[in-house]
């Protein structure tokens, strides 16, 4: 009797153990002691494959994200291409939000139409006159006189206060909406844009999950002519406050010598996908607010995309910047198609891959590879 109990014990243990070790490997569980090992972050392919599943509107596995849209009502019919192109090749399997800011108020054609197409809820903003409007320091004759002498040496938007506003917004403001404050991530979308490839997986998630702050489909030179104080009032905020220097940035792609000069390479934020909670923080508003007192948003016509892509490459760390090889996009003039035909066949891609811009001599992409020490993809020409 008294053996029979032992060995009835024995065999307790002994399948608990082994259900125990079972659960382990199957759900992927990882032990304690494991978690001090540093796992190198994985590349969006090996987080697709992993992470296929499609989590619906409910679901806690969807990120706190929204799309978000600045627009005027005019460019209502541009905006429903966009939409459409979004929902048809990611959304409309996992219903984000959608924000929309505007300078005036929506009408309802606007919001009737768009709230018909986003499959997510909608929600419009008025910008508020504070964050677009000049500040008190603007010497607003010497922005006119700018204003005209650009129009005449016809550079682009030279002539254009609005543009000039709407630069200045998205470089500094609408991460400090009160629509956009309850969110952690948001992924800007522009009129008129296309999407070549289905999705696959859901980019919030990854930018999450790897703690990836900013992010980025085409990158090009911007013109000398729109930035020529932008590097010396960079340098300034840099002397300024050394503390919101990023260890391991990403400097090497915005400059060739060290920070002496900018090269002038950025990432083109017509396409982000970027946490706001960055853009929140204490060293991007010290950046904005830095650069804002210079002036040269309104007498030189500094970009959004300029002003994003040096914090990004300054104040975060290289790795932290997300390049999204097979998000396929247009914005004209550019294309960023996949140039790999697995991928592309895997995605659904109806772009040709002869239009792809990475390597091309305007792009600065060859440039983010190189400092990054990645290979081309095999295929890519
Ligand atoms: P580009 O891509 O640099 O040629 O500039 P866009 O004309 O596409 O403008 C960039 C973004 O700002 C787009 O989402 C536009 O809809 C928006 N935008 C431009 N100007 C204005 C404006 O005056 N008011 C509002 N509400 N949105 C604007
Ligand atoms: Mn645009």
């Amino acid at each position: 009797m008294s053996v029979n109990v032992r060995y009835t014990r024995y065999l307790v243990f002994a399948l608990v153990g082994l259900t125990f070790f079972y659960l382990v490997s199957r759900t992927n569980l990882r032990l304690p002691s494991s978690a001090s090992f540093s796992r190198p972050a994985p590349t969006y392919n090996e987080f697709k494959a992993n992470k296929f599943q499609i989590p619906g509107a409910n679901s806690t596995e969807r990120v706190n994200a929204t799309f978000v849209t600045l627009a005027r009502n005019s460019d209502l019919w541009d905006m429903v291409k966009s939409i459409r192109t979004v929902e048809d090749r990611f959304n409309r399997d996992y219903n984000y939000d959608w924000v929309f800011l505007n300078d005036k108020e929506f009408d309802e054609d606007f919001k009737k139409l768009t709230t018909a197409l986003v499959s997510g809820t909608t929600h419009y903003g008025l910008i508020p006159k504070e964050h677009w409007s000049y500040p008190e320091w603007i010497d607003q004759d010497k922005a006119a006189d700018a204003r005209q002498e650009m129009d005449r040496k016809k550079i682009i938007y030279g002539g254009s206060e609005s543009y000039r506003h709407m630069c200045r917004y998205e470089s500094g403001f609408f991460f400090r909406h009160p629509l956009m404050l309850n969110y952690e991530y948001y992924w800007r979308v522009e009129p008129s844009i296309e999407l070549f490839c289905d999705i696959g997986a859901d980019p919030f998630r990854f930018m999450k999950e790897n703690d990836k702050k900013y992010s980025f489909v085409i990158s090009l030179y911007e013109y000398e002519a729109t930035i020529p104080s932008l590097w010396s009032s960079v340098q300034k905020f840099m002397a300024n406050h050394p503390q919101h220097i990023a260890q391991d940035n990403a400097m090497e792609f915005i400059s060739d010598n060290g920070g002496e000069t900018y090269n002038k390479c950025h990432f083109w934020s017509n396409f982000e996908i970027g946490s706001l909670e960055w853009l929140r923080s204490q060293a991007y508003l010290d950046y904005f607010e830095s650069l804002d007192k210079d002036g040269g948003f309104f007498y030189e016509r500094w970009g959004d995309a300029p002003v994003h892509s040096i914090a990004a490459a300054t104040m975060l760390r290289k790795d932290q910047i997300q390049f999204f090889h097979d998000i396929a996009y247009y914005h004209v003039p550019f294309t960023h198609c996949p140039n790999d035909e697995q991928t592309r066949l895997d995605l659904r891609c109806s772009c040709k891959p002869k239009d792809n811009f990475d390597w091309k001599d305007y792009s600065c992409t060859n440039r983010w590879f190189k400092v990054n020490h990645l290979q081309k993809p095999d295929g890519w020409d």
